[in-house]
């Protein structure tokens, strides 16, 4: 049967946000079984999310957890290069580690970016994984695709195919791989941290609960691309329509 999918999904104001929570709360209704944690980027829970998660009528769960000041700070340009999602990826670990139970909750976990594009045909290889599953991410470091090199008779993955530093021991974008729940809930000191280099957070947090060799090589021995890390353009808006939420 389909495992329960914890979708993890930081948010933040901005003007796409709506647009992009709608599209992303639209493919998960096309899941079957979907267990949404939205962590928003803020001091408080804002309507425009809680009114949207509850339109959805998906089972989730809305936190917030804000970025460290320090982080925010570092430059004007939201795109600029600093640790994104780090407090708000924690916040759902840490809920998932305090309201779910070893051993009869069972499921397994995805890190879910708002801006990123998702087949549908993705959850049915998320919902096969045992321990820590992997597959090729569309358009991200400077590549076509990053993908996980997988040796055709064994099927193990032997390295990456990487825009960056492809040694990484993980080489693998947020949207690359997804965790068994039982792991998530085991390995309670994992965690996402501002320690680690902005680019190696996925290689460092993975590094908790296996070894390349025990990946699990998804979508078809990772030849087929199902997830794409787009990027919205930030739109150019010079005025604003009172009393309108968009
Ligand atoms: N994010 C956030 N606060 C921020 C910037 C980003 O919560 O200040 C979220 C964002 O909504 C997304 C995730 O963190 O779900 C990754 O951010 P982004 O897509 O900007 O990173 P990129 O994919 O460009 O590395
Ligand atoms: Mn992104």
């Amino acid at each position: 049967k389909f495992p329960i999918i914890y979708c993890i999904t930081p948010t933040y104001w901005r003007y796409v946000q709506k647009a992009e929570l709608t599209r992303i709360s639209q493919t998960l209704k096309l899941v079957p079984n979907v267990h949404w944690i939205v962590i928003e980027d803020a001091l408080e829970k804002s309507n425009l999310v809680r009114n949207l998660i509850a339109e959805s009528k998906l089972i989730a769960t809305h936190l917030v957890a804000q970025t460290a000041p320090f982080e925010k700070l570092k430059d004007k340009n939201p795109k600029a290069r600093r640790h994104r999602g780090v407090e708000q990826r924690n916040a759902a670990l840490k809920w998932l580690r305090d309201n779910l139970t070893l051993g009869k909750d069972k499921g397994v976990v995805y890190f879910m970016d708002d801006d990123n594009t998702y087949s549908i045909k993705l959850f049915d290889e998320i919902a096969k994984v045992k321990k820590v599953g992997v597959w090729p991410v569309g358009l991200v470091g400077g590549l076509n695709a990053e993908i996980p090199i997988v040796h055709s008779e064994t099927g193990k993955v032997t390295g990456y195919k990487s825009g960056w530093l492809p040694n990484r021991p993980f080489a693998i974008d947020m949207a690359g791989f997804a965790i068994n729940l039982d792991l998530i809930l085991t390995k309670k000191e994992a965690n996402f941290s501002y320690e680690m280099a902005k680019g190696l957070q996925e290689s460092e947090f993975l590094g908790y609960f296996t070894t390349k060799e025990d990946l699990e090589a998804l979508a078809d021995l990772c030849t087929k691309v199902y997830v794409w890390h787009t990027r919205t353009e930030t739109p150019k808006i010079f005025g604003t329509v009172p009393g309108l939420e968009v």
